[in-house]
């Protein structure tokens, strides 16, 4: 029979519904009791976006590439004398960094192209507001966001060692040991081998 011809039988489509009902009565309800439940979010959540000021570098790199155009950065430049310098350095000073949370899609993008680490995801999504314009979130709401970033992964015990980490260990061994420090690799324990017979078993 064809579909129209289905939905022509009278009472189908009423038992339809009840196959359907008496379906989903046997499943588990997936209802959320929040906000008498906290959610279980995983630890890299997109709640919120932080700012770590000092690693803020006024590079503008997440203002620009920002998609909708709700980062607000402005700042101005400050002479600092460098003792032995012949002239007087320049530095970028932050006076404002402002995201715009009731604009923000959530994207990450400013996350990704900071090149100093100073925009991080938290995962604290607790900041709804009843006035719109309370969504502004400036540099210093934006920094007490930091106390909630997760602590960053473990460095890999087979990876690389860090630039840092290889300096300094070159360092410690004193001349001489400069190559083989640069290959050092921090210690790891491997499993012992299984014992093989003659025939290789
Ligand atoms: S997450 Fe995306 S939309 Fe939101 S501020 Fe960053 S770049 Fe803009
Ligand atoms: S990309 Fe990073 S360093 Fe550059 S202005 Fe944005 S937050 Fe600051």
């Amino acid at each position: 029979m064809s579909e129209n011809g289905d939905r022509n039988v009278p009472g189908k489509g009423l038992l339809d519904g009840l196959a359907v009902t008496l379906k989903t009565l046997t499943r588990r309800s997936g209802t959320q009791q929040y906000p008498d439940v906290q959610p279980d979010l995983p630890p890299r959540s997109r709640g919120v976006i932080a700012l770590s000021e000092e690693n803020c570098t006024v590079c503008m790199l997440c203002a620009r590439e920002c998609p909708d155009w709700c980062i607000y950065i402005d700042s101005h430049k400050e002479e600092v004398v460098v003792p032995g310098a012949a002239r007087a350095r320049q530095r970028n000073v932050l006076d404002r960094f402002d995201i715009d949370f009731s604009l923000c899609m959530y994207c990450g993008i400013c996350i990704e192209v900071c090149p100093f680490d100073a925009l991080h995801w938290t995962p604290e999504f607790e900041y709804a507001e009843t006035d719109v314009l309370s969504l502004l979130h400036d540099k210093t709401r934006l920094g007490e966001w930091m106390r909630t970033v997760p602590p960053p992964p473990a460095h890999d015990v087979l990876g690389e060692p860090s630039k840092e980490e290889a300096t300094a260990a070159r360092k410690a061994a004193g001349p001489g040991a400069a190559t083989a420090a640069k290959t050092a690799r921090p210690a790891t324990v491997r499993p012992p081998r299984a014992e093989t017979t003659e025939d290789g078993k």
